[in-house]
């Protein structure tokens, strides 16, 4: 996906090759349908507590089962949903959808909180919180067993407004998560004065400490600047056993990655403590 929102000349990815605007309103107008047939469905990857590796949350992260192209990856249709406003309904389904799923493991015995992705653009529409407010109450999951996700770069989109969002979802006691932080410090700022339960670091970093001073470098730096203003960390994309113990001994709070869990359905999920790696 290429291209920048607002403008003509996006672009979206396919198994076949680059699309333009003409098949990208296709993909919209499939969209629409897709909504409405229920073809999105919820794959969940765990996070994990570190060094003993207990699961603490799982992630929600959407596909679209196509009737002829078969199960659709986010960085397909995300960026026309975003385009095209479909975000808005898409992310109340998946926030019902995530919350209904949290309900369930929840009956099953587990206490693992669910993390929602959440588009900048969502944090743009008016009534976001209420709508929140609303799923919570619709479905009677606690407040701080959700945890909103929304990606660094958002934090320097319409800054004034995305702050005042988020602050009314802070203060009904959903965890808010900085996610692919690495790049701009800066956007940080623009959170002080509010609660900020986690940061995750992006995967580019972690995936290269073992072997990267500068990655290893701006991961530990991360990790400390997340401690200094009391977040707690988690790093994604850990694929390695040998990564795995690195961030141990960084004193990284959390890790996601391949290594402890693909993205699946949640009953698929596994419940087991991932322990020490090779140990
Ligand atoms: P993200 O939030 O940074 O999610 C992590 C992505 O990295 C996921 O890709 C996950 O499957 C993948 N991943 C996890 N562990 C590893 C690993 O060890 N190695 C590698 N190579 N990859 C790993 P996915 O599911 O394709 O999602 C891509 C992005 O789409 C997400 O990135 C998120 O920004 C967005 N997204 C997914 N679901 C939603 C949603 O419901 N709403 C919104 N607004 N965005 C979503
Ligand atoms: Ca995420
Ligand atoms: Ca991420
Ligand atoms: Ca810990």
């Amino acid at each position: 996906y290429q291209g920048k929102r607002g403008t003509a000349d996006i672009v979206i990815y396919s198994g076949t090759g680059v699309a333009h605007s003409h098949q990208w309103l296709v993909v919209q107008a499939e969209l629409r349908h897709a909504l409405e047939r229920d073809e999105l469905v919820l794959h969940y990857q765990p996070k994990v507590n570190l060094p003993d590796g207990a699961v603490i949350a799982l992630e929600a992260l959407v596909r679209w089962e196509h009737p002829e192209r078969g199960l659709l990856p986010p960085g397909v249709f995300l960026p026309a949903a975003e385009h095209s406003g479909l975000i808005v309904p898409l992310t109340e389904w998946v926030l019902r959808r995530a919350l209904t799923d949290q309900l369930g493991w929840t009956a099953a015995g587990q206490s693992w909180a669910v993390s929602v992705n959440v588009s900048v653009r969502n944090l743009e529409v008016a009534g976001f919180p209420d709508l929140v407010a609303a799923l919570l109450a619709e479905t009677g999951t606690p407040p701080e067993r959700l945890v909103l996700e929304v990606t660094e770069t958002a934090l320097a989109g319409d800054v004034e407004r995305v702050e005042r969002v988020l602050a009314q979802v802070a203060a009904l006691g959903v965890g808010l998560s900085v996610d692919d932080f690495g790049a701009g410090f800066t956007s940080l700022s623009h959170l002080r004065g509010q609660p900020v339960a986690e940061i995750k670091i992006d995967r580019k970093f972690v995936a290269d400490v073992t072997h990267d001073p500068q990655s290893r470098a701006i991961v530990r730096s991360v990790i400390e600047l997340a401690h200094g203003l009391g977040s707690r960390v988690t790093a994604e994309g850990v694929e390695t056993a040998e990564v795995y113990r690195w961030l141990i001994d960084a004193g990284c709070d959390e890790a996601q990655g391949y290594l402890i869990g693909r993205p699946v359905p949640w009953p698929q999920v596994d419940a087991g403590i991932f322990g020490l790696p090779g140990e």
